[in-house]
């Protein structure tokens, strides 16, 4: 069972008061010596230089990985630091979402990676006060339960372990919306979330009529939801996301 130990040789060197940087250091080495890249399954090392973000890199494929820890269940935000620099991140150099939790005896027991493709700016809201001190310096979060759980792939799920392959398998089903546009991610997110609403395995074309209004509501510009539905629900099935059960409009989640 991985311990994160406040005692850890790794943060011998912060002082014991700043909590928050014992933490990051610990939960850092732990994820570099647990955890492995979702993309070519080499192993991540942690940045030399200490930065705010980038925290973690693939040793093979260079990819980068935020890391977020905390001891609290991540249900709707999650912070995201200053505004504008979490636009100019998302807009510039997006990164892979690592999201640690812990026990309150420092066991982990969820661990889990969103793809960076999914990160658009839309999901950064900036906090409506500015810093007491500083009158444009906003802070962000990250609506976290904007998130499709399809998008949430689990190393970790309350205390139980993945396998290799079922983290794989995960990561290579989403794996298409890294080539998809910006512009045409939000309504595939949306039917997505759509779908996960609906909490079944298998659902009619029709079953998500009950979003029309939510959806015009989100998008003002488009007067004909109905075959936008459809058309999403066939470029999820091209995608091998959903397949078709008969020829009756009838869908299964793959
Ligand atoms: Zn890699």
């Amino acid at each position: 069972m991985p311990y994160l130990s406040c005692n850890h040789p790794i943060a011998k060197n912060i002082p014991k008061k700043d909590t928050q940087q014992i933490i990051k250091a610990i939960t850092e080495h732990w994820t570099a010596n647990n955890i492995f890249c979702p993309i070519c399954w080499s192993s991540l090392d942690k940045h030399k230089i200490d930065r705010p973000i980038n925290d973690l890199f693939c040793i093979d494929c260079n990819n980068d990985f935020e890391l977020k820890a905390s001891k609290w269940k991540f249900t709707k935000m999650l912070p995201a630091g200053n505004y504008q620099k979490a636009i100019d991140t998302i807009t510039n150099k997006p990164m892979h979402l690592f999201v640690l939790k812990y026990s309150e005896d420092y066991t982990v027991t969820n661990f889990l990676v969103v793809p960076k493709y999914f990160f658009t700016s839309e999901i950064v809201k900036k906090r409506p006060n500015a810093l007491k001190d500083r009158p444009n310096y906003f802070m962000s979060d990250i609506n976290f339960s904007n998130i499709p759980e399809s998008w949430k792939i689990h190393y970790i799920s309350n205390w139980t372990y993945k396998t290799r392959t079922e983290i794989l398998k995960e990561w290579e089903k989403i794996k298409f919306l890294e080539k998809e546009k910006a512009s045409s991610k939000g309504w595939i997110f949306d039917i997505m979330i759509c779908i996960e609403k609906l909490n079944k395995n298998e659902f009619h074309l029709k079953e998500l009529n009950i979003f029309i209004d939510e959806l015009s509501y989100k998008h003002p510009e488009n007067n004909n939801i109905e075959p936008k539905i459809r058309q999403q629900l066939q470029l999820l099935r091209n995608k091998w996301y959903l397949e078709f059960i008969d020829w009756k409009w009838n869908y299964r989640v793959l």
